[in-house]
């Protein structure tokens, strides 16, 4: 065999570094994928998990690359993966010698993912003076207490409602996964006048066709540490969820959660895709086919990382909060009008838009610096 292992993923756009890490002291082993930094230096989480692959991290970069840019940010897309278990007691020596790797590796600017979260942002920070995602005691916008992803998704279904004569006043709602991205997002939207009607998380799901009371919702969750002490509500098969009657459906948990065995049953009018890859493929072209409306993931779920340039670009907790508001309206606008207009998938529409505006950057960019 001759080349690159890493040369089925090279294309157009990237990546423009690969590039693993390895520190036989503390045991590091990591890998960083630069995907393009045309837009500006690449932003994007730290994901630790002992089963991650490189594949996964290059797919994840490439997804940072069409966020970014789907979102209009002045960032290009990077993803880093530290192959461990995130609870292991040896985290921060392993979070800090990962950072000490990429210190010079200043096109990359590392923010939270799963694994990881804000404490290791400040690690890392006080490492090599950059990372995003930090606390508020270190000058922070905290993404997931300010529920920045929840607000993004607000402003979708704001816009995306139009597009599918949804009345948000009144709309039912059902959320997989009443985590930093669900629960939020449920809040948000019962005060906009939608009823949440049902409610998932890694324990249970629950249903009431008359309505959750969210803010007793939260507390049940907080107490309980589940939906499922919620006691107002019926429990049902969490995989039910996505095929009970709701006018909007919001995966905000696991991968490949809609699929071409619920596809044909779901019944909402509109789907916001809370969680990353929500749907298959096959899924997602099925609930255009029906006439169901689903804005991609990377358009919906751009709250967390406008909030986290924000606060790299020095703004603050409202600046933030108008940014996620301003862009993802507009954002979502331009997709569906093209997606309707051109006839395509939103997805389609939306990563011809990301990929227009990464293009246009690259002409603007010398190559290899
Ligand atoms: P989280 O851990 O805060 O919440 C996830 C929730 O999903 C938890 O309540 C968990 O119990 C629940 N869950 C887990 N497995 C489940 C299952 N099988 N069925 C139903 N519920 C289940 O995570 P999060 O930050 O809310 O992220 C959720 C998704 O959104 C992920 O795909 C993440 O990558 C994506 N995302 C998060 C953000 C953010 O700002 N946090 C931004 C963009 C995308």
């Amino acid at each position: 065999m001759t080349g690159f292992e890493f040369e089925r993923f090279l294309d157009d756009l990237g990546p423009e570094k690969t590039i693993y890490l390895h520190d036989p002291r503390s045991g590091l082993r990591a890998i960083l994928v630069v995907d393009n930094v045309a837009a500006g230096p690449s932003m994007g989480g730290v994901r630790m998990a002992p089963d991650i692959t490189t594949e996964e991290v290059f797919r994840l970069a490439r997804a940072m690359t069409l966020k970014n840019a789907g979102a209009g940010l002045p960032h290009g897309g990077g993803k880093a993966g530290i192959l461990a278990d995130p609870h292991t007691d040896e985290k921060e020596r392993l979070i800090r010698s990962f950072a000490r790797a990429i210190r010079d590796l200043g096109d990359y600017i590392p923010g939270p993912d799963m694994g990881t979260d804000e404490t290791c942002m400040a690690w890392i920070r006080d490492e090599i003076g950059r990372a995003v995602g930090l606390p508020r005691v270190v000058g922070g916008i905290p993404l997931d207490e300010i529920g920045a992803t929840g607000h993004g998704l607000v402003a979708c279904a704001e816009v995306a409602s139009e597009f599918c004569g949804l009345d948000l006043n009144g709309a039912t709602l059902a959320v997989e996964g009443f985590g930093n991205v669900g629960r939020p997002a449920a809040r948000l939207l019962v005060e906009r006048g939608a009823v949440l009607v049902s409610a998932s998380d890694s324990k249970g799901a629950i249903h009431a066709p008359d309505g959750i009371d969210v803010h007793a919702l939260e507390e049940a969750k907080e107490e309980t540490g589940s939906v499922t002490g919620y006691t107002r509500a019926k429990a049902v098969a969490p995989e039910s969820l996505f095929t009970l009657p709701c006018d909007i459906l919001i995966p905000a948990a696991r991968p490949d959660c809609i699929h071409e065995g619920n596809v044909e049953d779901i019944r909402a009018t509109l789907v916001l895709q809370g969680a990353n890859i929500p749907a298959t493929e096959g899924a997602e072209r099925r609930l255009h086919e029906r006439g169901i409306l689903s804005v991609p993931d990377f358009i919906a779920n751009a709250g967390g990382v406008i909030c986290a340039s924000v606060e790299f670009h020095g703004g603050n907790e409202n600046a933030a909060l108008e940014e996620i508001r301003g862009k993802i309206r507009r954002n979502t606008r331009q997709v569906l009008e093209a997606s309707r207009d051109r006839g395509v998938l939103p997805r389609e529409a939306a990563v011809a838009l990301a990929r227009r505006r990464v293009e246009e950057a690259m002409t603007l960019r010398r190559s290899f610096r």
